[in-house]
């Protein structure tokens, strides 16, 4: 297995790292346990393959995570790198919130220390109105100094450049966790700037939820040649970029560990140039669209609510890179109330024409939105 360092004072970790929200599970009467005579096996059976980062959070698999970990890592605590994470409600009032979360996560993983503690997937409005106000960076030190963590980090879901924000802020964080894939490389640019900085960087999502697991013609497209399977290339892809240190995969079976571990052992995931190609690929894919939305967001806000970036993408992950399963998926969240993915129903538009002003890309976004509800409709 290949180590990478986690920024300039974290722990070498190994490039595949273990993401336990996905550990089986077992439903009886509507309740849900872990499946520990698979899941404890498939845990060791990582840390015996040189996987030495564990991931997991208190809300992972119906809150059952950090109770199988805990027990999976016992006799081998001191050799990995636990990481977990406190939830921020909007609720907090004070900092008994990240010593409350943090002494919990303590008793259920049943361990005397966090190697790596993240602030659960914040972004700028949260370190603004909840860490700053209510003195979380202090308490984070506290609990460095008193041993009850070795260090502080966050999971993050924001806008790219609030990531550099957020790091320029909290200079006792050590790594941030963010999204990063090949449908996804938005945060490419701020990796870079974390890493140029001394900030370590964890991948969540390398196969982009799954979607990049699927069967599909993509790959052949952008390398130009039959190889890996859909995951394993998506992970190459990820761990091909320099500025990353680990790729968390959500693994699910024995086998899935054994694969992954496999992609870990070898120190150039993806060559510099396979890299490369398959980044510009991917954008030329794309341009051959009859809709080319870059996903600049200047249309927005629609005063309908409608999210326009979001339709649009699920038009290119159905025509585009042929990910249809997934695009209906997606596509099927348009409209729900309170999903702050999918936005307003493409009906509600009053064509105001307000986006299509603003689109660099010059779509005539009320009729395209029109066309698209009408290909997901068929
Ligand atoms: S034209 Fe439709 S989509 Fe565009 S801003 Fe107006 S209501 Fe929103
Ligand atoms: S402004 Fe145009 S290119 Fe940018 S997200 Fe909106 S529709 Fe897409």
């Amino acid at each position: 297995m290949e180590y990478r360092k986690l920024g300039a004072k974290g722990p070498m970790i190994s490039q595949i790292g273990f993401g336990c929200m996905r550990l089986p599970e077992i439903e009886e009467k509507g309740k849900w346990s872990i499946d520990e005579e698979k899941a404890i096996p498939m845990l060791r059976r990582a840390y015996e393959l040189g996987i030495n980062y564990f991931d997991t959070a208190v809300g992972y698999c119906h809150e059952n995570s950090q109770y199988t970990v805990g027990r999976a890592i016992k006799p081998f605590r001191d050799k990995v790198v636990l990481s977990t994470k406190c939830p921020l409600g909007d609720k907090a009032d004070s900092d008994r919130v990240f010593w409350n979360n943090l002494e919990n996560s303590l008793k259920r993983i049943d361990t005397p220390y966090i190697d790596i503690y993240h602030f659960h997937g914040i972004n700028k409005g949260t370190y603004d109105n909840v860490i700053e106000p209510l003195g979380l960076m202090k308490a984070a030190q506290k609990a460095i100094d008193q041993g009850m963590i070795r260090h502080i980090c966050f999971s993050f879901h924001d806008d790219p450049k609030n990531m550099i924000y957020i790091l320029e802020r909290g200079e006792i964080f050590t790594s941030v966790t963010c999204q990063y894939n090949l449908l996804d490389r938005s945060h490419e640019e701020s990796m870079a700037w974390a890493h140029d900085h001394g900030y370590g960087i964890v991948v969540m999502g390398p196969v982009a939820g799954g979607r990049l697991a699927a069967p599909s013609e993509l790959y052949k497209k952008l390398l130009g040649k039959e190889s890996d399977s859909t995951p394993e290339l998506a992970l190459r892809f990820v761990l091909g970029n320099k500025n990353v240190t680990c790729a968390l995969s959500g693994m699910q079976t024995i086998e899935m560990v054994e694969q992954n571990a496999k992609i870990g052992d070898e120190k150039e995931p993806m060559s510099a140039e396979d890299f490369e190609k398959a980044g510009v690929m991917m954008e030329e894919i794309k341009k051959f669209s009859d809709l080319y939305c870059t996903g600049c967001n200047y249309c927005m806000p629609c005063p309908k609510g409608i999210n326009i970036p979001y339709v649009f993408n699920c038009h290119t992950y159905k025509n585009v890179y042929g990910l249809v399963d997934h695009a209906k998926g997606m596509y099927s969240r348009v409209g729900r109330e309170g999903d702050r993915h999918g936005g307003a129903a493409v009906s509600e538009c009053i064509e105001c024409r307000q986006c299509a002003k603003k689109c660099p890309q010059h779509i005539s976004i009320p009729e395209k939105l029109r066309e698209v509800a009408a290909s997901f409709a068929k």
